[in-house]
């Protein structure tokens, strides 16, 4: 085994980090987080240290950590047959099977999936295919996407611009052209304080039909939005907020791509954030909880309407070229078919959601009254704190102060808690494992009341 000192200099030469400040981490000021195992919903570090994950990875662990049932289909997938691609017509039991358990649990009116590896390449894949619908259609020029301040949808090019987060664009030349941003749907946020939770949803709904209106409607393919907003906060729509976006998309024909990378296979409570919201995609995207990231594995399910042009487009122009050497890789689809039945068996889904409940409510209990935080808010297993620095006037503290990575921090060091510090300042998340259990929940809250108390 390596010596700790022996990997430290290792990470710090030679391994670039995602999402990571490059230069500290080079000089060595932000520690190596070696992480060895886990199990349940707990990771152990290299020194033995045994985290409590509340945020279950990135939101993508959600079956647990450790879990026999997916690791031992990996295996028995790899030694009969680690790979073959899935061009021109060729498939794996376990890529057909996951194509038809994901249609089985998908909304009314989906028609097929496509797999790639992440939600990002998934995001990627769904804008391609919404250009080439109107390509088919005739209507070159219906091409832009609308996306929505504070939206993460990925950072590839295309994806890079939906995510309506500026630490994603900064220096990168994004967002691109074809990509324009309606505002985020954060009631908290408002800057009309004298607002209510309706008259901010027709709000809402004004700016989309306003930037629609400039840009015109025949310009516009599509509409992309997460069930709730996740990175940018964890922030569960306001009242009355998808039917009246919805109606307004119908409108305009804009297609509508719902991001479920976070809210798919149960995290709400619900199979999809679409039940939840009764949300009617033309493609919703899938990733993290597909697997439980056993596996890198994302998916597009397209819609019934969507399909048919696709089809008509091959007919017309030959195989759609379109693919990944990856697509549908059957070691991802062997964990996809066993975590989806594992998450069946536990009924992992009802415990999102009734775990999930307590989670906020207790929350909500132990913080709402502190001086410092604004908002306690959530949605299955799915919570947010957002702190302020006054309350009555509801004024924000200065993003360079990090509060939300200092009460982060020091839930770590406290308690041995990971709670994530949101890239938005002074927002920290929660999204644990859907085995979560009420004691654990306990343990959370307890460790995150403490640490607000310690910052503030
Ligand atoms: N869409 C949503 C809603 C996400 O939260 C994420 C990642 O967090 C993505 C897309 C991008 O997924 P990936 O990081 O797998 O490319």
């Amino acid at each position: 085994m390596l010596k700790n000192d022996q990997l430290d200099q290792w990470d710090r030469e030679n391994f670039f980090h995602p999402s990571t400040h490059l230069a500290q981490h080079a000089r060595g000021e932000s520690p190596s987080r070696v992480i060895k195992t886990a199990s349940g919903v707990h990771i152990e570090d290299r020194d033995g240290n045994k985290l409590l994950d509340a945020f279950a990875g990135l939101y993508c662990v959600n079956a647990g950590y450790g879990r026999r049932e997916i690791t031992d289909a990996i295996a028995a997938q790899a030694q009969e047959l680690a790979y073959y691609h899935s061009y021109v017509g060729h498939g794996t039991e376990a890529s057909i099977t996951l194509s038809k358990m994901i249609l089985d649990r998908a909304p009314a009116n989906m028609s097929k999936v496509y797999f790639g590896l992440g939600g990002s390449d998934a995001n990627e894949t769904n804008i391609k295919l919404v250009w080439y619908y109107n390509n088919i259609l005739g209507r070159p020029e219906k091409k832009k996407i609308i996306s929505r301040w504070r939206g993460y949808h990925g950072s590839g090019i295309v994806t890079g611009s939906l995510t309506g987060l500026e630490l994603f664009h900064k220096k990168f030349d994004l967002p691109i052209e074809q990509v324009k941003h309606t505002m985020a749907p954060d009631f908290f946020r408002r800057d009309d304080l004298s607002q209510t939770e309706e008259q901010f949803t027709a709000a809402c709904v004004a700016d989309l039909e306003e930037l629609i209106a400039r840009e015109g409607a025949d310009t516009i393919a599509g509409f992309i939005g997460e069930p709730v907003l996740g990175t940018g906060g964890i922030v569960p729509p306001p009242k009355g907020y998808w039917p009246a976006i919805q109606a307004v998309l119908k409108k305009h024909d804009i297609l509508l791509i719902v991001d479920e990378v976070v809210t798919g296979f149960g995290r709400l409570g619900t199979m999809f954030g679409s039940d939840k919201y009764g949300l009617e995609a033309d493609i919703i995207t899938i990733a993290k909880g597909l697997t439980s990231a056993y596996a890198p594995l994302s998916g597009s399910i397209i819609g019934e309407r969507m399909w048919k042009v696709l089809e008509q487009g091959t007919d017309e122009n030959g195989p759609i070229g379109h693919g990944w050497t990856y697509s549908a890789h059957p070691i991802g689809a062997a964990a996809g078919v066993a975590n989806l039945k594992l998450i069946d068996d536990l009924d992992l889904v009802a415990n999102a959601g009734s775990v999930g409940a307590y989670l906020n409510s207790s929350m909500k209990e132990a913080l709402a009254d502190h001086p410092h935080v604004g908002d306690v808010r959530g949605e299955g297993l799915l919570c947010a704190v957002e702190f302020v620095k006054d309350k009555d006037s509801r004024t924000f503290f200065d993003p360079a102060d990090k509060i939300g990575a200092q009460v982060s921090a020091t839930m770590l060091a406290q308690d041995k808690v990971i709670a994530r510090a949101m890239p938005q300042a002074d927002m920290l998340g929660f999204a644990p494992p859907f085995c979560l259990s009420r004691d654990e929940v306990d343990t959370i809250v307890a460790a995150t009341a403490r640490a607000v108390k310690t910052v503030l």
